[in-house]
C-alpha cells in the first residue's frame, strides 16, 4: 500500500482498502485473525515487526491503519472499549495537572474524570461550551488539557471545535474530541487542529452491537509514541477478534451513517410536529441552536442520534421508552438496529442528580440511535408510543 495511494483515494475506497490486502501466501481477500500471543524472533534480542500481542498483533495494526486512514492521523491505537482509550488518553496527565472538559460529555466520561482521574491527582473543571469565555475563566496554571466532543451527548450539542482549539492551543493545552457521535465520516477533528481523535468504536465504526472496541488518533508521531508506551504498559488493547469485526465494520461505515442520519432527518420532523413532543433536538433542524453550525463542521449529513422532550413526567416518559417495538430499550448507540433510552436513568445516571440537570439532562429526556430500518417503520412504532403519551396527558 503506497502512501500516494491513500493519500489519492477517497474516504470509501480508503475505508476498504487501506490495511486489508490479499494474504501473500493463500490469496485470501479477507486477511487471516491473527490469534497467536506471540512471535518467532530472529534471534536472541533481535525483533521483528510483531513479538508480544499485547505490544503489537497485525490484525489489530491493520485496523488500525485502517481507521489513521479515515481520521487523517499518522497513526491509531485501539482498545479494549471507548473508556480504555479514553483513560489511556488522560494517563498524559500527571498528578498536579488540571482537565477542562465540555459539561454535556459522556456520563462514563464524566465519572472517569471525577472518580478515578480525580484520584490520581488529576482535577476536572466542566465548562459551558456556547461560551469561549468560559475556557479562559477555568484556565489555572496546571491545566493541560481540553476534552471535547464533536457533537455533545444527550444534547446533540455541535461546539465551534475549531475556535476551541485555537483558545486552547493558544494556552499550551493538549485538545482531545470524542468523535464518537460524528465518526470521521462526517468529521474529522485532527483535520480541525485537535490533538487526539478518541472513539467508542462499540458504537459507529463496530456498527452492529457486538464488538466493544475503543480508540485513540492523533497526527503527531511523538505524541503517538506516549500514548502507545503507556498503553503497552497498561494493557487495555483490542483483542484480534474484536479488531476483526472492527475493521469490518469501518467498510460500511460512510454508507451506514448517511442513511441512519438521513431516517434520523425524517425522524426528527416527524417528532417536531407531534403534540405529545415539547422539543426536539436534532442538529439537521433549522430549530437546532447549532443547525448553521453543523451545516459548517458536518460533511452532508447531521449524525443519527435524536433528543427529543415529551409533555410528561418521568413516568410518562419511562412508560414510553417501554412502549417502543422497534426502537429497542437499550443504552449504547451507533448500530444497524435503533435504539431508546431515558438519559436520566439510563447513559447518564452517572451523574449526580443536581450535575444532570445543571447540564440541561430533564427527566423527560428521550434520546434515540436511528438504526438502518425502513424509516416508515421507525415512525410508526414512535407513533404508537407517543399516542399513548397522549393519553395520559
Ligand atoms: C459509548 C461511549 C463512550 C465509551 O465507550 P465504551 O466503548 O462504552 O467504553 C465514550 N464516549 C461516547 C460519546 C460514547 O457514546
Amino acid at each position: 500500500m503506497t502512501e500516494q495511494s491513500n493519500a489519492r483515494w477517497h474516504f470509501r475506497t480508503r475505508a476498504i482498502h487501506v490495511g486489508s490486502s490479499a494474504d501473500p501466501q493463500t490469496g485470501a481477500v479477507v486477511p487471516p485473525i491473527h490469534v497467536a500471543t506471540t512471535f518467532v524472533q530472529p534471534g536472541a534480542g533481535q525483533w521483528g515487526e510483531f513479538d508480544y500481542s499485547r505490544s503489537g498483533n497485525p490484525t489489530r495494526t491493520a485496523a488500525q491503519e485502517a481507521l489513521a486512514s479515515l481520521e487523517g492521523g499518522c497513526g491509531s491505537l485501539l482498545f479494549s472499549s471507548g473508556m480504555a482509550a479514553t483513560h489511556c488518553a488522560t494517563m498524559l496527565l500527571n498528578a498536579g495537572d488540571h482537565l477542562i472538559a465540555g459539561r454535556d460529555i459522556y456520563g462514563g466520561s464524566y465519572r472517569l474524570f471525577h472518580q478515578i482521574c480525580h484520584r490520581a491527582g488529576v482535577a476536572t473543571t466542566l465548562i459551558d461550551l456556547t461560551d469561549v469565555e468560559q475556557l479562559e475563566r477555568a484556565l489555572r496554571p496546571t491545566s493541560k488539557m481540553l476534552w471535547l466532543e464533536s457533537i455533545g451527548n444527550p444534547l446533540l450539542s455541535v461546539p465551534d471545535l475549531p475556535r476551541w482549539i485555537e483558545v486552547a492551543h493558544r494556552h499550551g493545552l493538549l485538545v482531545g474530541v470524542d468523535n464518537t457521535f460524528a465518526t470521521p465520516s462526517l468529521m474529522r477533528p485532527l483535520e480541525l487542529g485537535a490533538d487526539i481523535v478518541m472513539h467508542s468504536g462499540t458504537k459507529y465504526l463496530g456498527g452492529h452491537s457486538d464488538c466493544l472496541a475503543g480508540a485513540l488518533v492523533v497526527r503527531d508521531a511523538d505524541l503517538l509514541q506516549q500514548l502507545y508506551f503507556i498503553q503497552n504498559a497498561t494493557g487495555a488493547v483490542l483483542s484480534p477478534f474484536d479488531s476483526f469485526l472492527l475493521a469490518r465494520g469501518m467498510k460500511t461505515l460512510d454508507l451506514r451513517i448517511r442513511a441512519q442520519s438521513d431516517t434520523a432527518l425524517q425522524i426528527a420532523m416527524f417528532l417536531e410536529q407531534h403534540p405529545a413532543v415539547a422539543r426536539v433536538l436534532y442538529p439537521g433542524l433549522p430549530s437546532h441552536p447549532d443547525h448553521e453550525r453543523a451545516k459548517e463542521l458536518l460533511d452532508g449529513a447531521y449524525g443519527a442520534m435524536i433528543t427529543f422532550e415529551i409533555h410528561g413526567d418521568v413516568e410518562t416518559t419511562a412508560r414510553i421508552v417501554k412502549t417502543t417495538r422497534l426502537f429497542q430499550l437499550a443504552v449504547s448507540l451507533g448500530a444497524v438496529e435503533s435504539l431508546i433510552e431515558q438519559p436520566a436513568t439510563m447513559s447518564h445516571a452517572s451523574y449526580d442528580a443536581a450535575a444532570r440537570h445543571e447540564a440541561g439532562i430533564s427527566d423527560g429526556l428521550i434520546r434515540l440511535s436511528v438504526g438502518l430500518e425502513d424509516p416508515q417503520d421507525l415512525i410508526a412504532d414512535l407513533d404508537q408510543a407517543l399516542q399513548l403519551a397522549s393519553q395520559l396527558a
